[in-house]
């Protein structure tokens, strides 16, 4: 198709990226996932920034890499608090290494015919290669063992599971093309330990509440993104607040969200810290109804000593 004009040149790149928009669209697994957002989205989760930016360089620069005899990289796993960033980081992750990102949404995998969760497992893996280099998006991986939990850990729920796992696993292992796994999970629970272990993803970053000077970051991020940067001002008990509450980056984002509406609403230009705290006082963060949850998450990530993303 690009040879059609007689010539190769710039716009042939967007007929490229088409073509394999195309191809995953008609693949039915994966979802072509466009992304805008930037590293400077993403307040906090400096551990995890600096690690990306390694690994940019890798891709940048693929063939001296390889020359060198640097392992290209596999994948990452990102685990922890619903809210924090993680899709966002995978989005970012996209544009920062300059590659498509692939979008296998777990759910839409586990089909509920015997061979089928394995055969789309498969499809997709082969798509995701036939573009590559490219992003390959695990989202929530925990739901491919949902089967295991919900029988009780043994019969065909289990069994599909572990087969699913052992194919990611393996290609994973085995896998020559540049794809890069980006995994996501809210939960490990039930997860096979082997996936946990060290070498099958190249780390596996801990994602817990924002810490102070995250929430300040995150605050500012959702601040500059509505053009309210003037607003951020003696935003000490404010944080001081959200981070008591264990508010997440969603959570920030909504306070952020409601206090521009009621400045509109209520034809306001004078917003104090005052304005941010009745609003955060308002909101249920998320960690407040998932308290069990939160504990058992942190306690995982100590007991297998991931990596904090920030
Ligand atoms: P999850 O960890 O559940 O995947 P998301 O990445 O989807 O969470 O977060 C939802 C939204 O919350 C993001 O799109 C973003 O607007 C906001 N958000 C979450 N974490 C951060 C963060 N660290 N920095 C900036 N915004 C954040």
């Amino acid at each position: 198709l690009c040879a059609q004009n007689g010539e190769f040149d710039e716009e042939d790149i967007n007929l490229i990226i088409e073509q394999k928009k195309q191809i995953v669209r008609k693949g039915g697994v994966l979802e072509f996932i466009k992304t805008e957002e930037n590293i400077g989205d993403i307040g906090g989760l400096n551990n995890l920034k600096k690690w990306l930016k390694r690994k940019k360089k890798i891709f940048d620069n693929l063939q001296k890499a390889r020359d060198f005899s640097v392992d290209i990289p596999k994948g990452v796993l990102l685990f922890g608090m619903p809210g924090c960033g993680k899709s966002l980081s995978a989005k970012v992750t996209a544009n920062y290494f300059e590659m498509p990102l692939l979008r296998l949404d777990m759910g839409m995998i586990m089909g509920p015919y015997v061979g089928q969760s394995e055969e789309n497992m498969r499809k997709a893996i082969k798509l995701a290669e036939a573009i590559a280099p490219s992003i390959l998006w695990i989202d929530e991986i925990e739901k491919a063992f949902a089967g295991v939990i919900n029988s009780g850990g043994g019969g065909g729920g289990a069994e599909v599971s572990a087969r699913i796992f052992g194919t990611i696993l393996t290609w994973m292992q085995e896998k020559k093309k540049p794809v890069f796994v980006i995994a996501t999970a809210n939960s490990i629970t039930g997860m096979p330990p082997e996936f946990l272990r060290k070498g099958r993803f190249d780390e596996i970053f801990f994602v817990n509440f924002p810490k102070k000077e995250e929430a300040e970051d995150i605050l500012r991020v959702h601040l500059k993104k509505r053009q309210k940067e003037s607003w951020y001002k003696d935003m000490s008990p404010v944080i001081d607040r959200m981070q008591a509450k264990r508010f997440s980056g969603a959570d920030i984002e909504a306070v952020v969200k409601e206090v521009v509406e009621m400045a509109f609403v209520d034809e306001r230009t004078d917003i104090e810290a005052d304005d941010f705290i009745k609003v955060l006082d308002s909101l249920k963060p998320l960690s407040e109804t998932m308290k069990d949850e939160i504990a058992e998450m942190e306690k995982r990530a100590k007991q297998y000593g991931f990596n904090p993303a920030s």
